[in-house]
């Protein structure tokens, strides 16, 4: 008999959690303890839901963990990606750079500011912005180049940075997928001209739905606030010149203040943050230290000794290469794993410029599509050599995100892996391929339904 579970042998993965939030269980997330509960009931029961004071509070505390000059909060994540956008100076027949790859939110509201998107390929083995691709898509529109530092991995920030200081862009960072990570020593999300990141309760930094910019430049911060914030647009908090005579409405016609159900939840979630983001990375470098040398995988993760590292793991993912299994699917790859109880999927996010938002939609009646209703050339055409973003779903699979370090639950899970890297061959009779597209446009599951 095959020892592959989807043959009928005994299942790699045994393991039962208790489904707690509280740090007992594997998986669980985020650790919610009797101090959230009672900083969010403090704010419900005055009825400070709305206000501003426990989210400024937050922002210092942010700020002082980050070592960002200044920090605003947002209602999600979204929302603060386009006020970085905004705060950049990103306007109409303005280019954005941006991954294909990675959530739609990164770039798609720099339609809304009439600005355009110009994609660029990731690197196959970081999944992030590739520099030597990146130089080619800068033209004389170019604004400003997202970063994101995908599935918790650092973006090669020097290369990038130089590259846009040669040409005066500004860089954003989107830190969605790797809140408090380092890159070479320095936090990200400081790196750049201005960052911002989702903090919703999928995320690692979860909080709600939240979302938090930061940047050390004064100007880019008060746009921000001018946009989307009117209550902070005052006179007394104004520096900028030209944003003086505007103060008290929103720029954008936008409200984004973050609730402070968030903000409350953020100030204690944030004082643990580190030491749970310490023992995640512990329990995931140790399970790709077991499955070093097995081939057909390799791990999705920057060496520590670097001064980088993977912030909270968020998203985690291990990268496949099916040229060392006789080209066995991932598809295939991860029924077996699933059959051996590990929650195994193909693919990650699917390239955006595939989707018809940036092909043919005309969203706000300019009678042509929205990408180009105010660039000056097709940039639709400049998607062509994105061959990495449209065939990386075939190379890539989630893996488990492990909260806690606990070698025997997570020795379990390697085995799984081992084992069918083992057995691969027995796989390969049956093997139904891939699909074109593998992964989605909204890929990551972060609902948890009630009780
Ligand atoms: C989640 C996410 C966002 C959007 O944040 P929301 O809080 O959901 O609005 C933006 N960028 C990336 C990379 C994300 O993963």
């Amino acid at each position: 008999m095959s020892e592959l579970a989807i043959f009928g042998g005994p299942k790699a993965v045994t393991y039962v959690g208790t489904d707690k939030n509280d740090g007992s269980d594997m998986f669980k997330w985020p650790i919610i303890t009797k101090e959230d509960e009672d900083a969010v009931l403090e704010v419900l029961r005055r009825g400070g839901m709305s206000g501003t004071d426990v989210t400024k509070e937050f922002e210092k505390e942010y700020c002082a963990w980050s070592g960002s000059k200044y920090a605003l909060g947002t209602c999600n994540g979204t929302a603060a990606l386009l006020a970085a956008m905004y705060g950049a100076g990103v306007g109409r027949g303005d280019e954005v750079i941006c991954p294909s790859i990675t959530y739609w939110a990164s770039c798609t509201s720099a339609l809304t500011l009439g600005a355009t998107v110009v994609f660029a390929d990731i690197d196959p083995v970081t999944l992030c912005l590739d520099p030597k691709k990146l130089e080619a898509k800068i033209t004389n529109k170019t604004k400003a180049i997202m970063v994101v530092h995908y599935l918790s991995y650092p973006a090669d920030m020097d290369e990038i940075m130089a590259i846009a200081k040669k040409h005066n862009v500004k860089v954003i960072e989107d830190v969605s997928h790797a809140q408090g990570g380092l890159y070479k020593g320095r936090k990200l999300g400081t790196i750049g001209d201005v960052a911002a990141a989702s903090l919703m309760a999928g995320k690692s930094f979860a909080i709600g739905e939240a979302g938090i910019l930061q940047t050390d430049n004064r100007e880019i911060y008060e746009r921000a606030i001018a946009f989307g914030t009117y209550e902070r647009f005052t006179a007394d908090a104004t520096e900028t010149e030209y944003l003086k005579p505007l103060v008290g409405l929103p720029l954008g016609g936008h409200k984004h203040r973050m609730h402070q159900l968030s903000s409350a939840c953020g100030r204690v979630q944030l004082k643990y943050y580190d030491e749970r983001c310490a023992e995640i990375r512990k329990a995931m470098n140790y399970f790709w230290d077991q499955l070093e040398g097995v081939p057909g995988i390799r791990a999705h993760r920057v060496d520590e000794k670097t001064g980088s590292n993977m912030a909270g793991w968020y998203a985690a993912h291990g990268l496949y290469i099916p040229e060392e299994l006789e080209g066995l699917s991932v598809t295939r790859f991860c029924e077996a794993l699933r059959a051996e109880g590990a929650p195994i999927g193909p693919g990650c996010n699917l390239a955006l410029h595939t989707h018809g938002v940036y092909n043919t939609a005309d969203v706000y009646n300019d009678g042509k599509p929205t990408r180009i209703a105010f660039a000056d050339k097709d940039v639709r055409e400049m998607d062509k050599d994105l061959e990495v973003s449209e065939n990386i779903g075939k190379r890539v699979y989630n893996i488990p995100w492990f909260k806690k370090f606990d070698k025997e639950v997570i020795d379990q899970y390697v085995n799984a892996f081992k084992k069918v890297c083992a057995n691969y061959k027995e796989l390969l009779a049956d093997d139904p391929g891939d699909p074109e597209k593998l992964g989605g446009y909204h890929f990551f599951n972060h609902s948890k339904k009630s009780k």
